[in-house]
């Protein structure tokens, strides 16, 4: 992380404007006077601790009913598997995009998206884009790939009893795939990875995970596979951990685009020159020069993948439908490609290759996660290939109507109208 001296001359010069070095240096020194009492902890939640939580800050009422409003204070139980220290609910606008039309292997028909954002002009970029799709007959969309995984990480005296550790792992690998099956009904072991650096080894357990996004029930297989080769295998390593950060949980990394994490989806669409003219205001032949441009910019830059905003209608569809936010580091990674045909029309596709969604446990069951995810159609048992094309077609939107709204000039013409009220913006970007 090197700063360059310029930079660091001109902040230091801002630090130092009206203090002393050591009046500075003070500042950053422990403060070891008692810290105020700490919020009363656990998962439970009942009115009784919810209240302790309450009291042992200084709120005004005013404050406190913002948070915990009367309906959230009827219902508080309901969110005990899926937050600590409870004190309320934040609140988020929810804006609805599209139709969006999605032609996919297992999502059909059109799809209303609830996106839940305070960022103006992301819901008006995602609906412009979803609304061309749906007039050209929608995108088509393919799951092409599902697996969650978690990578354990075992450490030896040397890479010796390492390779023997391995070879013994490779030989027993049903009695593995036994022990991690026996905690879920609906998780079932692929695959297993071995790495081995130096008297380092990685295992990548790779999961189905049915209907859930599936790192919770991952994790707890994995613990259990790792129980059974602790148990039984002749070379023992001096210590282990359940996850060595190789499975790409919650990180865009370049192993991204050589597996699968979660679920992976290519979406296309063909959008005929008029179309692009009419509703972007620009013309096929000047999208597919910003796209070039922009993926140069991308390469140079050292992105993982090249993309515009995926991160922008994912986080507000994760967010709105129960989905982990967190997971946002590696769904929001993938490819854009635009080309123009012989007959002038626009070629679009996205692929993603770590969609982490799901229609069942985690977030999903909440009152209002559960609510967005009905209105698609989208809640529950079945549904989870569906939805990861519907994020998929989404994300085509998004970029559709990005670099549309680049390429004809108007980017930020729609932020200043629809993010400062004022200007003459013509359909909204983020
Ligand atoms: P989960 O709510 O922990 O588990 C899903 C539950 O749904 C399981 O009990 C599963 O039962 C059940 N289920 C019922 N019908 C199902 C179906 N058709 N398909 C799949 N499962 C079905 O959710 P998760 O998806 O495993 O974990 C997601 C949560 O984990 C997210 O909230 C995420 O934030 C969090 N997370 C955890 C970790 C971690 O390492 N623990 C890391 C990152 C995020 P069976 O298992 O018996 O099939």
């Amino acid at each position: 992380m090197p700063s360059d001296s310029l930079h660091a001359r001109s902040f230091l010069g801002r630090l130092f404007q009206g203090y002393s070095q050591d009046e500075l240096l003070k500042r950053l020194e422990p403060d070891l006077e008692q810290p105020a009492q700490h919020v009363p902890g656990g998962a439970h939640i009942t009115p009784e601790i919810v209240e302790r939580r309450w009291r042992r800050i200084a709120a005004t009422p005013a404050v406190r009913e913002i948070l915990l409003n009367s309906v959230d204070a009827g219902q508080m139980e309901c969110y005990s598997r899926n937050i600590e220290n409870f004190i309320g609910v934040a609140r988020l606008p929810l804006g609805l995009a599209g139709p969006l039309r999605v032609n996919g292997l297992f999502a059909r028909g059109d799809y209303y998206l609830p996106l839940a954002t305070s960022e103006a002009a992301l819901v008006a970029s995602y609906h412009r884009g979803a609304c061309l799709l749906s007039q050209t007959g929608g995108c088509s969309a393919m799951l092409l790939a599902e697996g969650v995984s978690r990578s354990p990480g075992f450490a030896f005296d040397t890479a010796r009893q390492a390779g023997l550790f391995a070879a013994w792992v490779v030989e027993h690998l049903e009695d593995i795939r036994k022990a991690a099956q026996a905690t879920t009904r609906h998780g079932t072991l692929e695959d297993l990875r071995i790495t081995i650096e130096g008297n380092h080894i990685y295992l990548l357990l790779e999961f189905r995970t049915g209907d859930a996004s599936g790192q919770n029930m991952a994790t707890i297989a994995t613990e259990a596979a790792c129980a059974l080769i602790m148990e039984q295998a002749p070379v023992k390593p001096d210590y282990f951990f359940v996850e060595a950060n190789m499975s790409g949980d919650k990180k865009a990394s370049a192993q991204s685009f050589l597996t699968v994490r979660g679920k992976k989806v290519t979406a296309e669409a063909i959008i005929p020159a008029e179309l692009v003219e009419q509703v972007l205001h620009t013309t096929p032949g000047r999208m597919c020069d910003y796209w070039r441009m922009s993926a140069m910019g991308g390469v140079l830059s050292g992105t993982i993948g090249v993309q515009g905003h995926y991160a922008n209608g994912l986080a507000a569809l994760y967010i709105a439908c129960g989905q982990d936010a967190a997971c946002i580091a590696e769904s929001a990674v993938g490819v854009t490609r635009f080309e123009v045909r012989s007959d002038g029309a626009l070629y679009a596709s996205v692929t993603l290759p770590n969609l982490m969604v799901g229609t069942v446990g985690g977030g999903t069951a909440l009152p209002t996660q559960k609510a967005c995810l009905e209105l698609m159609g989208l809640y529950g048992e079945g549904n989870a290939r569906a939805l990861a094309e519907v994020c998929a077609g989404m994300a085509l939107a998004g970029e559709l109507s990005i670099i549309g709204a680049l390429a004809a000039g108007e980017f930020t013409r729609a932020h200043r109208k629809l993010a400062r009220g004022r200007g003459d913006a013509a359909g909204g970007e983020q």
